[in-house]
């Protein structure tokens, strides 16, 4: 068997001011040079603003930092004829790699009927454009809309066959949690590259938001830097970050096949990851 280098991918949102746009080309201007295997671009929910969100976004990704350029497409709010038109801009804008994904239903906006699942939408962009990567979302945690474990990983192995080349996960931040769905995948006979989630908590704020609306099991070595560094953002920050370089490092040694960082649009955060663990995915470290 032939070993592959893990990958190390990561997300970027669209900004939804002017300062927001500056600020984020600032960021996008730093990571620069990083080299990941792709920049992944998500995208609103509800009723696709694409142009002026996702894809000005991701053309500035692919023109400015040169890299594999990925697009969050959730299309429960979406028609066949609103994604045949994306997906022709994408082609023509060299971008051939697609997230699809459902979308959270929004209590009070009836979903259009073309895409019940994201399954729907993978299945109609490899109909529509063969040559086009098609990633989909997973949870090991299980989806909440899920009934049970066993329930979503059977979905989750529809989805798959019905054209996914690859999963990205939910954050998580217990490894044990992720390998416990690796194996549920196999045994499944998922047999596609299973891309690890990360995002680094780098203030208690954004720490509250993880704990209340992911359902994102918290490991008692993770809630003592909580609460110790309550008072301490600096130090809250500098832990939060060695905790999820800690768990990549665990992840690739443990044959992971990607890491995909959610970087919150801080590019000194994931500089600092990637500067610690380039080399697991030999990558050329950040000089300064
Ligand atoms: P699906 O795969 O369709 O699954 C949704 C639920 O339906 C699951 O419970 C599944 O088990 C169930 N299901 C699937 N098929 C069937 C079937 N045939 N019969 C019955 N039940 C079924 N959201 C955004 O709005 N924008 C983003 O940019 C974005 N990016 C994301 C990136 C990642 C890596 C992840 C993990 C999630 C992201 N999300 C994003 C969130 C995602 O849209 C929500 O979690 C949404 O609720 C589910 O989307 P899905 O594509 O996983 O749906």
């Amino acid at each position: 068997m032939t070993e592959t280098n893990p990958t190390l991918s990561f997300e970027v949102f669209p900004p939804n001011s002017q300062v927001g746009v500056n600020n984020l080309t600032d960021t996008l201007d730093q990571l620069k040079g990083l080299n990941p295997s792709f920049i992944s671009v998500t995208a609103s929910n509800h009723k696709l603003n694409y142009e002026e969100t996702t894809i000005n976004l991701a053309k500035y990704v692919k023109d400015n930092l040169h890299c594999h350029t990925m697009v969050h497409m959730p299309a429960a709010y979406v028609t066949k004829t609103e994604v045949r038109s994306i997906l022709n801009r994408l082609e023509k804008m060299n971008i051939h790699q697609v997230l699809a994904l459902r979308g959270d239903i929004v209590e009070g906006y009836i979903p259009e009927k073309d895409f019940k699942y994201a399954s729907d939408l993978t299945q109609f962009i490899k109909q529509e454009k063969p040559d086009f990567t098609v990633s989909g979302a997973c949870y090991p945690e299980v989806h909440p809309d899920s009934k049970n474990r066993v329930d979503d990983i059977r979905h989750l192995k529809d989805k798959v066959d019905s054209g996914c080349d690859q999963l990205i996960t939910q954050l998580f931040y217990d490894n044990e949690q992720f390998y416990r769905f690796q194996e549920e995948c196999a045994i499944a006979d998922i047999n596609v590259p299973i891309l690890a989630g990360i995002m680094p908590i780098v203030n208690r704020k954004q720490a509250l938001h993880v704990i209340e609306n992911c359902a994102a099991r918290l490991p008692k070595k993770f809630i003592n830097i909580l609460d110790k560094y309550k008072d301490n953002p600096v130090s809250l920050k500098e832990a939060g970050i060695a905790y999820a370089v800690d768990q990549i490092v665990d992840l690739v040694t443990n044959d992971v096949s990607g890491v995909h960082l959610y970087t919150m649009n801080k590019a000194d955060t994931a500089k600092h990851i990637f500067k610690n663990t380039a080399s697991l995915f030999h990558l050329d470290s950040v000089t300064e």
